[in-house]
């Protein structure tokens, strides 16, 4: 898919290889000249978009890598047919917020108009917690019920989550969380509005902070959460538990538990996805003459026919008899690998009807009679 984008080096105007702190200067530089609050040119707005995007990607190193490698295709989703799906986390740039890069550049004190910020007002998702966890071949392959240990961020149970106690309304921003202030710039009077230093945007204070806390309003606690975890899993697989994890701030959603899984091995089974492999050793009279043979399966034992004249290394369907998908409650197959055992010591009795064995013609095997062509 073509571009017709302009390269983010051209529009920022540095070279290929310029450090993070002159790709950052460019992009002040240029930002303040078309911003659109401050240049009524036309074009302006677009120019500054561009600004914006260019610096979005380049001033995060692994963005600027992927566009090095990639160009612009490297961020035009999935859906364009690209063959970039990798990078499907960034889609486009509907989701750069400009705003936010504007706060973060120049801080709270360029205004922009942009009413962005961290007050600690904003309702806000508790972080989420990454837990590995250790299973059995059975536990994953049949589920299992699990308690897991963690430290979540929960509130703080002496102050309510509050930080402190006898509550006043903020004197400094009458309680808005916000102060606006106006300063004279080159650009004429800019209003300035930003998070109201006395009381971090909360609009109140606090006569005394909890010492419990120091005033965060969150404590870290050692929690036990029981998880159901389904059957299937393995080695890899991820299960997110949502809203268990660490307490959201000012009404947010909790955050989630995303747990890993490690599955030790079994001693006979070997799992590859939801299909089992179970080595059997068969004697060779067994392969020879045929046969019955009870193995175990991974619920329980069954009988197995095994037919005359069967070869090492056979590979024999349990249609059914592997692990069930988590994901479509579909069983896998179990195979069989028949391993012909060749015996290394045998007594006299063995020995002599191995000889009179021997006598006969067993050179039947036609790929023998190639080799033998060559003799
Ligand atoms: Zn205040
Ligand atoms: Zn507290």
């Amino acid at each position: 898919m073509a571009s017709n984008k302009r390269d983010y080096y051209e529009v920022l105007g540095v070279s290929k290889n310029a450090s993070q702190d002159e790709i950052k200067s460019a992009f002040r530089k240029l930002a303040k000249k078309y911003h659109p609050d401050v240049n009524k040119e036309e074009g302006a707005e677009a120019k500054f978009k561009e600004i914006g995007e260019a610096y979005a990607v380049l001033s995060d190193e692994q963005k600027r890598k992927q566009y090095d490698q990639f160009g612009h295709a490297a961020f035009e989703g999935g859906s364009s047919g690209s063959g970039f799906g990798g990078f499907s986390g960034f889609s486009g740039f509907e989701d750069i917020d400009l705003g936010s890069i504007f706060d973060e550049v120049f801080g709270s004190s360029f205004g922009f108009g942009s009413r962005r910020g961290t007050s600690k007002n904003r309702p806000q998702k508790g972080s989420d917690s990454l837990v590995k966890v250790n299973l059995s071949f059975e536990e994953a392959v049949f589920g299992c019920s699990k308690d897991l240990k963690l430290d979540l961020d929960e509130e703080c149970d002496e102050c309510k989550g509050k930080g402190g106690f006898d509550e006043k309304t903020c004197a400094t921003c009458s309680g808005h969380g916000r102060v606006v202030t106006q300063s004279r710039s080159i650009f004429g009077v800019i209003q300035q509005e930003s998070i109201c230093p006395d009381c971090n945007g909360l609009g109140k204070t606090y006569a005394k902070t909890c010492n419990n806390c120091k005033g965060t309003g969150h404590v870290i606690k050692n929690k036990t959460i029981s998880v159901e975890i389904p059957a299937g899993v393995d080695t890899g697989s991820e299960l997110r538990i949502s809203g268990k994890g660490s307490k959201g701030y000012n009404g947010g959603p909790n955050g989630d538990i995303y747990i890993q899984f490690k599955v030790k091995d079994h001693p006979l089974f070997k799992r590859d996805d939801n299909d089992i492999y179970l080595d059997v050793p068969i004697t060779i009279t067994e392969a020879v003459l045929g046969g019955k043979k009870e193995i175990p399966t991974l619920d329980g034992n069954v009988v197995i026919a095994i037919d005359s004249g069967t070869q090492n290394g056979t590979k024999l369907r349990l249609k059914g008899k592997g692990v069930e998908s988590p994901r479509t409650g579909k069983k896998g197959d179990m195979f069989v690998i028949i391993n012909v055992m060749i015996p290394e010591k045998l007594d006299k009795t063995q020995k002599d009807l191995f000889k009179q064995l021997n006598e006969t013609d067993l050179e039947t095997n036609s790929e023998f009679k190639e080799i033998k062509k060559f003799l």
